[in-house]
């Protein structure tokens, strides 16, 4: 009896029990039958035998470690089996298969797995798969051209629709991220987006909690706020007074304003002699 894995996904091991048969003792001295047939794959690469180990009723698989540099910590698996009653080893298989040294690369992920938020770019195609959860059917599309036109009307017009499960994920993937109650700009906001009058309320059941807001200089224009976030922004954060209009300039028409005197000199000369002239200029 030995443990082995049997199942490995996302680094996770289950652990089952199976049972090892007995090697038979013909198969198990066939060491150089099962040599050859890998010397036969891989002249002059087949190093040590590391062992042999039964596979079921006269079925036995002998590993040898390989020399080949480019395959370090892989074994050869070479399956011998016999006939009943018959004394001679027949080959079955060779095979190079990966030890416990050998390089092997990560487990492989479906696409669809892999995706990330913002890995969609333009042009690309993301398929939706006919069983995804988040959506769920939404009407029977029909012949009638009328029903189909009052169907659109009434905005039935989609083959699916977000199923409960996917507006509880968009719920809290929005409510959770920065346009939420907790991201910093909301936290320094004067007033909730619910009395905002750029906050435009969703349809239908999600309108309970989130809208579009519309404000061109607030940071979530254009996208779902939840009614609890806010920002400076707030269409009654602040009321700026209007600046008062300059009054118009008064001429008063009857009186003149005498700019100077008449001088004793030629403006702009002052003579050597004039020493009343008090900073030495006219
Ligand atoms: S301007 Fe600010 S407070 Fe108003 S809806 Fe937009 S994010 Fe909310």
């Amino acid at each position: 009896m030995r443990p082995t894995c049997v199942l490995q996904m996302r680094n996770t091991c289950a652990v089952t029990t199976v049972t090892t048969a007995a090697v038979d003792p013909v198969l198990a001295d066939a060491v150089d039958v099962a040599r050859a047939a890998a010397e036969a794959e891989a002249p002059g690469l087949v190093g040590e035998h590391l062992g042999v180990e039964g596979e079921g009723e006269r079925l036995a698989t002998h590993r040898f470690a390989t020399r080949d540099p480019a395959y370090r910590g892989w074994n050869w698996a070479v399956t011998l089996t016999r006939a009943a009653r018959a004394k001679i080893a027949t080959v079955d298989e060779v095979v190079l298969l990966p030890g416990d040294e050998a390089l092997l690369p990560p487990p492989w992920v479906p696409w669809h797995e892999r995706l990330r938020p913002g890995d969609l770019g333009v042009g690309d195609l993301l398929p939706t798969q006919a069983d995804d959860p988040r959506l769920v059917p939404g009407y029977t599309a029909t012949d009638d051209d009328e029903l189909q036109a009052v169907a659109f009307e009434l905005g039935l017009g989609r083959a699916r629709v977000l199923s409960f499960d996917g507006r509880v994920d968009a719920v809290e993937r929005w409510y959770a991220g920065d346009n939420g109650p907790e991201a910093a700009i909301a936290r320094a906001a004067p007033a909730s987006c619910a009395t905002c009058g750029f906050f435009v309320p969703l349809a239908g059941a999600l309108r309970q909690a989130f809208g579009a807001c519309a404000n061109e200089y607030a940071p979530d224009d254009g996208r779902v706020v939840s009614v609890d976030h806010g920002c400076g922004g707030h269409s009654e954060a602040v009321v700026v007074p209007a600046s008062p209009a300059p009054a118009p300039p008064l001429v008063d028409e009857f009186r003149i304003d005498v700019v100077g005197g008449p001088l004793g000199h030629e403006p702009g000369s002052v003579s050597g002699d004039d020493t009343a002239e008090p900073f030495g200029h006219s």
